[in-house]
């Protein structure tokens, strides 16, 4: 075990109030490859900047809909690994009071967390850009045309993937309940996320700001790196394991 995992352990044994913030790095042991690692991301075939941005939805459904009914069934595909399991013990142990994820692939919920923020939504369903009727995603693919375009069962307009798409905004209730967390967690663990992308890269902030302390389970290093008070650069499953057995003990 190594000596930063158990002062982890120590810390969210120690704190009251225990908030976990996960971004892709927690899914890569799933099987999901991680868009930012080069040679090997989702994104190497095609401009996500382009495909997944809500004016290309807007403006070409089908082209939009050919990536993205690829992309939710690669992630319809996995299952939960090790590091998501570890959560839910620590929360069932009364260790940590919830999660923020940046991840819009369920697993946290489908490994049994209870308390679950999702900062840029999920694809658990998808929402009629017209009348707003929601379709789970056990049932898109039965929605598809000709064309490649999943459509609206209720008034056959496109439905769109309810995850956040380059060019919008966060949803404000859960960025609002995700920042509350962070203003009043004594110790925020960010585990598989670089910390770059805003608003989220700022919850860290929020909780130094406040008092807290920031402890960082990442591999590659981060903005917040200078400032956390504990950071464990290893495998994200072994650094989580050793930090659950550390705070138990
Ligand atoms: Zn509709």
């Amino acid at each position: 075990m190594s000596d930063e995992a158990r002062k982890l352990g120590r810390l969210i044994a120690d704190s009251d109030s225990v908030v976990v913030l996960t971004g892709a790095g927690i899914s890569v042991p799933s099987g999901i490859p991680d868009f930012r690692t080069p040679g090997t991301g989702i994104w190497e075939k095609v401009n996500p900047m382009e495909v997944a941005h809500i004016d290309s939805f807007r403006r070409d459904p089908a082209l939009f809909w050919s990536f993205y009914r690829e992309r939710l069934n690669a992630l319809s595909d996995i299952a939960p690994n090790r590091a998501h399991e570890v959560l839910v013990e620590m929360e069932r142990d009364g260790l940590i009071r919830a999660v923020i994820t940046q991840n819009i692939d369920t697993l946290h919920e489908r490994a049994g967390q209870q308390e679950v923020i999702e900062v840029h939504g999920s694809i658990r369903t998808s929402s009629c850009s017209a009348c707003g009727a929601k379709v789970l995603l056990q049932d898109l693919e039965d929605r598809f045309d000709e064309q490649g375009v999943a459509s609206c069962p209720l008034c056959l307009s496109a439905l769109r993937p309810d995850v956040v798409l380059f060019g919008e905004m966060l949803p404000p209730d859960e960025m609002l309940h995700a920042t509350q967390l962070a203003a009043a967690a004594d110790l925020l663990v960010c585990v598989g996320s670089s910390l770059e992308v805003h608003p989220v890269a700022g919850l860290p902030e929020i909780t130094l700001a406040a008092g807290g302390k920031v402890g960082i389970v990442t591999q590659g290093p981060t903005p917040y790196d200078e400032v956390a008070e504990v950071v464990c650069s290893g495998d994200v499953v072994a650094e989580l394991e050793a930090a659950l057995a550390a705070a138990e003990t």
